[in-house]
């Protein structure tokens, strides 16, 4: 295992009827912008129950923050916070909200362009503004991590940030909320998950056993409440266990001591920024491919995974090779269409659009071992058609 330091300061308020807690989270006397997405939470109650619990408080709201948000959305609630001389964020949303107040947070006393956030892949460790969120999508671990992506629309570019300072100060997730969501949400809040899981764990055998246990554990649960919580949403055991999933599989826990992948989402952002297909369901295209064509650095682990989480039996390649037809077909269960061109029509140019975005960014070894190299981005994707 390797060294260490885990650092995690968010509070998690977790349950039924948490929102009302907000009086007591949001510091006194804050005055606060209230940021949401494009207005579900007017429709499922969410809203009433946060106004309620902010009663006294002083709130600018700033809604339309769009799925994977735009980088010139939110340049506009920096102005208004500068205008308004607001001191406090309220995230209200699922990880496009909060990924992108977290942009909101850092922009604000950033000190020059606030773009170079996002084209420096900066690590922003002080001055960021505090928020906190109330999560109402589960799926991207936003609420407990200090990682954000954001999308640029003039340059179609979906670019990752993060940094210590950008973690919320607190946040609720009452597993209610999920009770409104589109099938399809709850359909990719697994697959999501479930992929965050995958990229710190099926990477080459690391001697961290508690680290792949926690991991196994988080999958097994994914793989038992998801296909039933996508019918039964109301189902407090269902719903429970599937937002916490979700933000075990990334809080930071399970990454501790080992060097991580992350490969799967990079390519996903950008099948992102191309064509809008939303995020979980171009890991699903991208990630069983990936571990077809990183097979040899990663077998071992991926038999591993094959035997204790499906219960195949056998020697290590075979083994290996059925685990990713059992991942793939649960990525189907989970109703995914996991090849490119079942999502979209124009893919034929995409590894070469790709590849060439990374060579030019310097991306050119990327997994636990740098050694996805862009040879090897290309197979991927092109295996991904
Ligand atoms: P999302 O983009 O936040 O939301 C998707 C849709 O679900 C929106 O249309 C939203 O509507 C709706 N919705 C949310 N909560 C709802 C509810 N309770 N009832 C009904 N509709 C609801 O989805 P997401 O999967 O949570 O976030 C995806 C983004 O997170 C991507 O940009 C991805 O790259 C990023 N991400 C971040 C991390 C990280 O660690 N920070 C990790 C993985 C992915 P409204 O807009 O109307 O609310
Ligand atoms: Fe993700």
């Amino acid at each position: 295992m390797q060294n260490f330091e885990l650092y995690n300061p968010t509070n998690l308020v977790f349950g039924k009827g948490q929102i009302a807690k907000l009086k007591e989270l949001v510091p006194q006397n804050a005055k606060v912008l209230l940021a949401y997405g494009g207005g579900s939470i007017f429709k499922n109650g969410i809203y009433d129950q946060v106004i309620k619990a902010l009663t006294g408080f002083e709130i600018v709201e700033f809604g339309g923050i769009e799925p994977n948000p735009r980088y010139e959305t939110l340049m506009k609630a920096v102005t208004v916070i500068k205008e308004k001389k607001l001191d406090f964020i309220l995230a209200v949303g699922g990880g496009s909200v909060i990924d992108g107040v977290k942009f909101i947070a850092a922009a604000v006393h950033f000190d020059g362009n606030p773009m170079e956030i996002l084209h420096k892949r900066m690590q922003i460790k002080a001055n960021a503004m505090p928020f906190g969120t109330v999560l109402t999508l589960p799926a991207t671990g936003s609420e407990m991590n200090s990682g954000a992506v954001v999308t640029i629309n003039e340059t179609q570019e979906k670019l990752s940030f993060g940094g210590s300072a950008l973690f919320p100060k607190f946040s609720i997730c009452d597993p209610t909320v999920i009770a409104s969501l589109p099938k399809k949400q709850i359909q990719n809040g697994v697959i999501d998950a479930f992929t965050h899981v995958l990229e710190q764990y099926l990477t080459f055998k690391q001697d961290a056993y508690l680290q792949d246990r926690i991991a196994e554990g988080i999958l097994h649960t994914l793989i038992e409440v998801g296909p039933k919580v996508v019918d039964n949403p109301t189902d407090y055991a269902l719903a429970s266990n599937y937002m916490w999933s979700c933000t075990m599989a990334l809080n930071g826990l399970i990454q501790k001591g080992v060097s991580t992948d992350w490969a799967t989402h990079m390519i996903g952002h950008e099948l992102t920024a191309l064509y809008e297909i939303d995020h979980a369901r171009t890991l699903a295209i991208i990630a069983p491919n990936l571990y077809k064509v990183m097979f040899a650095t990663k077998k071992e682990k991926l038999a591993q995974f094959g035997e204790r989480i499906f219960g195949l039996q056998g020697d290590t390649e075979t083994v290996a090779k059925q685990a990713i037809e059992k991942m793939t077909d649960f990525f189907h269960t989970m109703g995914m269409q996991t090849k490119l061109s079942e999502n979209t029509a124009n893919y034929q140019d995409t590894a070469n659009f790709i590849v060439k975005r990374f060579d030019e960014r310097g991306w050119k070894g990327l997994g636990e071992k740098q050694n996805i190299t862009l040879e090897k981005v290309r197979e991927i994707v092109e295996l991904s058609y």
